[in-house]
């Protein structure tokens, strides 16, 4: 498992303030705590989250703390405690900065900034100061990429890092507070009271469905107007496909939710984009979250759902503040709660959505081991049948979407069916965002209708001499320069998002060892093929490059790919190869230079 090696030389030195311990009390005072086991699980990564914010680290007098009070076992939290990255049992510095290590970072010299950390704070990563002040980590994509290098300290996120600005943030830590390192704040709503982050949201190309005008509240009336059944038809109707890679059409899940015989259903929004390469629910969350949430309530209404949760990434924790405050604003003007719309609302009905925090785990995106995360367990995949729909949060039937596809849905119910088929492809129909990064001059968010083609793509962000182009991150497709003619789509090239360029500059062995090293890391162990697979992967490309390998083992590579591909349990097993099966086929050359 990936997360406690990181902090293996973190040694424990800091007491728990009895002051502190009270407030953690408090919190879970609050909370609706009852002799329902299960429920309680559902409020236990909150409560880690909690504990992790006030002491640094979930020792294990508050991990015992936590299961009294939640009339759990001890050995349920310290599965946790040990599963997710951001969780440590062992003490982090007061300021714990992690420096994302993602290839966007590593094209834009994260290296440097690693040894700067290092020389100034005196320790290597994995090591906290002696003072406690400060400790040093790596950390796969926190969805910056636009912006590299990029690091979280605490849950303050530093972009655009140089030398410089890395010398002059361990400078301020040094004599002052975390909440006074950032002064200036990035666009639109990044600098909003509530959010006060530097971070830009980068829209560089807005579209016809997405990043078009919107007014709160106009398509949840439009939707309340007609029956729960109408609604699934429109969504039917428009081939809405969901939006994270896979396709399946979001209309057929609905109604397969809907129709399940259980009479408690869940929604759940997957806010947990973790591919390397992909940000743009980041800029969605922080412009658009009333349409995503309008989308979500859609998603209830037709379904026959109260309750709706948006699972957010940790590395978001920044944007918390302010989605809490939509939510509340939506609350006060009847768009959520138990009276929604009233006089509107042909079947009275009533719907709210919690928030619930990831904690650092790309596993998560997995529609299963999200539901799992939501449970309070270690998010681990799980067995299907039964498909979520049927048996999901809880054994409840579940319909899990992405944030663009929630917001799609919105804009249907808003312009009808008709609208969205005019856009896109025969098979892709409507807009998709891309998260675009590496060697252009414009990087950032696009909304392009499907069928755009890889060149028009390029061309619009000005990238030049192109050499690769990585079309849905690690687990997608690695193109060369004779399939810039094809089309993100479905039926072409499927991408959840993510969008990276690579020059002629670029070593593409050393891009696809970054790709393998971080599903390695991500892997979450469960089944042989994966956890081993992935391993022998990278040690054949190792090898390799280090002028060690033959022809042999490029057939190697290829059989155990195929392997893994075709017995791994989940779908982060089967696209795990997919990095070394692209290279080989598009860049064997890039190969066969490091071969004896
Ligand atoms: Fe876990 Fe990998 Fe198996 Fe999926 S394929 S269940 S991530 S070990």
């Amino acid at each position: 498992m990936k997360h406690r090696k990181r902090r293996s030389k973190i040694k424990s030195s800091v007491e728990l303030h009895p002051s502190e311990t009270k407030q953690l009390v408090e919190y879970m005072d609050e909370l609706q705590i009852s002799r329902d086991i299960n429920k309680n699980k559902g409020f236990l990564v909150s409560c880690l989250h909690k504990a992790q914010n006030l002491y640094g680290h979930i020792s294990k007098e508050v991990q015992e703390l936590i299961a009294e009070k939640l009339l759990l076992n001890l050995s349920d939290i310290s599965a946790l405690v040990s599963f997710y990255y951001f969780f440590s049992e062992e003490p982090l510095g007061t300021n714990a900065i992690y420096i994302c290590n993602d290839i966007a970072d590593r094209m834009n010299g994260v290296e440097e900034i690693d040894k700067i950390f290092e020389e100034e704070l005196k320790i290597k990563f994995n090591e906290i100061t002696p003072d406690n002040k400060f400790s040093l980590h790596h950390t796969p994509c926190i969805g910056m990429c636009d912006q590299a290098p990029s690091a979280l300290i605490n849950s303050t996120v530093i972009t655009d890092l140089t030398p410089q600005k890395a010398r002059e943030i361990l400078k301020k830590l040094k004599t002052s507070k975390l909440k006074n390192l950032v002064k200036e704040y990035g666009d639109g709503n990044n600098a909003h009271s509530l959010v006060k982050s530097m971070v830009n949201n980068n829209i560089r190309k807005k579209g016809e469905v997405i990043f078009s005008e919107y007014i709160t509240g106009k398509a949840l009336k439009t939707a309340l107007n007609i029956t729960p059944s109408n609604v699934i038809d429109f969504i039917k109707k428009s081939e809405l496909r969901g939006r994270g890679g896979a396709g399946f059409p979001a209309g057929v899940k609905w109604e397969l939710t809907r129709d399940s015989s259980d009479e408690k259903k869940r929604i759940i929004c997957n806010a947990d984009e973790g591919e390397p390469g992909t940000f743009k629910d980041r800029v969605v969350l922080t412009e658009y979250p009333d349409l995503l949430f309008e989308g979500m309530t859609i998603a209830g209404y037709a379904i026959h759902a109260d309750t709706g949760i948006l699972y957010l990434r940790e590395e978001y924790e920044y944007l918390l503040g302010f989605l809490e405050e939509v939510l509340d604003k939506r609350r006060k003007a009847n768009l959520l709660g138990d009276s929604i719309c009233p006089g509107q609302n042909i079947e009275n009905f009533k719907f709210d959505i919690r928030i619930q925090m990831g904690a650092g785990a790309y596993i998560c995106g997995e529609e299963s081991a999200l539901i799992s995360s939501c449970e309070g367990l270690r998010g681990v995949p799980k067995k299907r049948p039964p498909f979520p729909v049927q048996k999901g949060y809880f054994q409840h039937p579940t319909s899990v979407n992405n944030i663009e596809t929630y917001c799609c849905a919105g804009r249907i119910v808003e312009h009808g069916p008709e609208w969205f088929l005019k856009i896109g492809t025969e098979k892709s129909r409507g807009t998709k965002l891309l998260s675009i990064s590496g060697d252009c001059e414009k990087p950032g968010v696009y909304e392009f209708p499907y069928g755009t083609t890889v060149k028009e793509i390029l061309k619009k962000v000005k990238a030049e001499d192109t050499y690769a182009v990585q079309v849905g991150g690690p687990s997608g497709n690695l193109i060369n320069k004779t399939e810039f003619y094809r089309k993100v789509c479905f039926e072409d090239l499927p991408t959840g998002g993510a969008f990276t360029i690579f020059n002629k500059t670029r070593n593409i062995l050393g891009i696809v060892t970054s790709f393998m090293e971080f599903f390695k890391e991500e892997s979450c162990g469960k089944c042989t093929p994966c956890r081993v697979g992935i391993k022998n992967l990278l040690d054949i490309l190792n090898k390799i490059i280090e002028h060690n390998g033959n022809k042999n083992d490029l057939n190697q590579l290829l059989k155990i790919a195929d392997t893994v591909k075709k017995t791994a349990f989940c779908g982060l097993g089967q696209a795990a190869p997919n990095p070394i099966l692209c290279s080989l086929k598009n860049f064997r050359s890039e190969y066969e230079k490091y071969l004896k």
